[in-house]
């Protein structure tokens, strides 16, 4: 079980505060999305949970444990980046297998898993390509099937649709909504895109400077805006 507790959590740099005491719950398998404008905090939040930063001030808490002083590698979470970050001398099979490969799981247990994975994103077929022979939508699969192979209970995604074309965007989004529930993990999905969180999100939860400003299903965002900004945030056109 991996709910997810923020609890006055903060982030400073230097002088600067650029997470203020912000307290949220996510549940267990829950799908939420981090939106705001660029520069709110949304990546600083996903990178503490990640364990790629270091936590401030106040506790994060998955599961029943507090884990800020957990090392990334020690939590139960995959992520999964908007550049891929795919080793590029490296096969798809090998980029996807090599995360076990370095946790010395068994040859037989990581074929099974990254064929599993490659099955369900419709990418065997691309298993012996390197990432420059792929198109971008293949790319972002890849990378999706690298945190997949690993079984995480928790997958933190960084604006992973938003160097793809509009209309491959779309496709997207549908597709990681259905593996999602495939997955039955709790994804915690950031964006600036308030389409891409009004069609995809359980829950939004609208930042604004480092502070959460509403954390409400789409349909009650949509209904009642807690204040101008997240009407006019919600409201905007992409
Ligand atoms: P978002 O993902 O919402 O666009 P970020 O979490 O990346 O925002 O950044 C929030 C703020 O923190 C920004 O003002 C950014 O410049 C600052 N910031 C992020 N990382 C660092 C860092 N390593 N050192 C200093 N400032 C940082
Ligand atoms: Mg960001």
């Amino acid at each position: 079980m991996a709910g997810i507790s923020l609890r006055k959590l903060r982030k400073t740099f230097g002088a600067i505060t650029v997470v203020h005491d912000i307290d949220l719950e996510i549940d267990d398998k829950e799908f939420i999305i981090l939106v705001g404008p660029s520069g709110c905090g949304k990546s600083t939040t996903l990178r503490m949970i990640a364990g790629l930063e270091e936590v401030t001030g106040g506790d994060l808490v998955i599961g029943d444990t507090i884990v800020n002083d957990v090392p990334s590698k020690d939590r139960d979470i995959a992520m999964v980046f908007q550049n891929y970050a795919l080793y590029p001398h490296m096969t798809v099979y090998k980029n996807m297998a090599f995360g076990l490969e370095l946790r010395r799981s068994p040859r037989d247990v990581i074929d099974r898993k990254v064929n599993e994975a490659a099955e369900i994103l419709d990418i065997r077929h691309l298993l012996n390509r390197k990432p420059k022979a792929l198109s971008g939508g293949q790319r972002q699969r890849v990378a999706l099937g690298r945190a997949m192979v690993r079984s995480p209970e928790v997958f933190l995604l960084d604006e992973p649709l938003s160097n793809l074309d509009a209309k491959l965007r779309t496709t997207m989004r549908a597709e990681i909504t259905k593996l999602h529930r495939k997955l039955d993990a709790t994804f915690i999905y950031v964006t600036h895109d308030q389409v891409e969180a009004m069609t995809m999100a359980d829950r939004i939860v609208v930042m604004k400077d480092g502070h959460i400003q509403q954390v409400d299903t789409p349909q009650v965002l949509y209904d009642r805006p807690a204040n101008m900004f997240v009407a006019g945030f919600i409201g905007a056109p992409q």
